[in-house]
């Protein structure tokens, strides 16, 4: 065999609620450097397992491994130190601030150092010079995501679709060697969305791993190099967008949602 150049492997994943079975054995694959979809039906369980691998939610039996590491029960702190991110949906604390504030404070609470106080430049004296660099690479990824002309506004006050956006740019600021995209362009408008995905593709050009949940096919098999097919609670194959669109099984599985 070659080079192992699989950055995480799933294996097995078992998550109950009550007495019902959302997960049967996910188990999959990601090799490093790519953009893989993940798709399935509702309720196929792409979200839970998202959350198992963040370190959100604790599986009831199985593993997953990251950059050869065991990284199964640890808590989302310690995999997103790692470099393993999934994005987050903002609690009502981050909904408080600005915008270019939850930018700002993402590198910090997330990698668990001391938050920031107030951030917003000009009111305080004391910027420190690590501050700054953080406040140059927000505004960079604010423009890059076209919400710049946003960046003093309160977050909860953003649309759904700029929201998304700004969890999309935050989760960016962490630099983490692989994102968890769990249906990042829902509310986003067509124009953008294809400049999110374009952007995204750069990235993974660059080396960054990205896992992405979404129910545009087009979208999946026109940008995805490895598509990842789960249906109720189970990964039934994994192939490319030709492999995975030729499968009678995929076929199956959708029209008999
Ligand atoms: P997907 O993201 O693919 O639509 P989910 O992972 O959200 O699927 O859900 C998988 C299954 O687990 C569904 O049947 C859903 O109802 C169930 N489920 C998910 N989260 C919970 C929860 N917190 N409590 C109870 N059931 C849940
Ligand atoms: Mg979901």
């Amino acid at each position: 065999g070659g080079v192992d150049t699989q950055l995480l492997e799933v294996e097995s994943l078992h998550k109950s609620f009550g007495g019902i079975t959302a997960l049967g054995g996910v188990t999959f694959e990601v090799e490093s450097g790519t953009l893989t979809g993940l798709i399935g039906p509702n309720g196929a369980g792409k979200s839970t397992t998202f959350s198992i691998i963040g370190g959100m939610l604790q599986a009831d039996s199985g593993a997953i491994q990251f950059g050869g590491e065991d990284i199964t029960g640890e808590s989302p702190d310690y995999i997103a130190r790692k470099g393993l991110v999934r994005t987050f949906q903002m609690s009502r604390e981050f909904q408080n601030m600005t915008v270019i504030e939850n930018m700002m404070i993402a590198p910090t609470s997330q990698r668990g150092e001391s938050a920031i106080q107030s951030i917003t430049p000009g009111l305080r004296e004391d910027v420190s010079e690590q501050e700054e660099d953080i406040f140059e690479k927000a505004w960079e990824m604010l423009e890059l995501f076209d919400i710049d002309h946003l960046a003093l506004e309160n977050a909860g006050a953003l649309s759904g679709g700029q929201r998304k956006l700004l969890e999309l740019a935050r989760a960016l600021m962490l630099e983490p060697e692989m994102l968890l995209l769990d249906e990042p362009f829902a509310g986003v408008n067509p124009t953008l969305e294809k400049k999110l995905i374009n952007r995204i593709e750069r990235l993974r050009d660059k080396g960054q791993t990205f896992l992405l949940v979404e129910h545009d096919m087009d979208m999946i098999m026109d940008h995805c190099e490895q598509v990842i097919v789960m249906h109720q609670g189970d990964t039934l194959l994994t192939g490319t967008p030709e492999e995975v669109q030729s499968e009678e099984r995929v076929i199956e599985a959708y029209l008999g949602e």
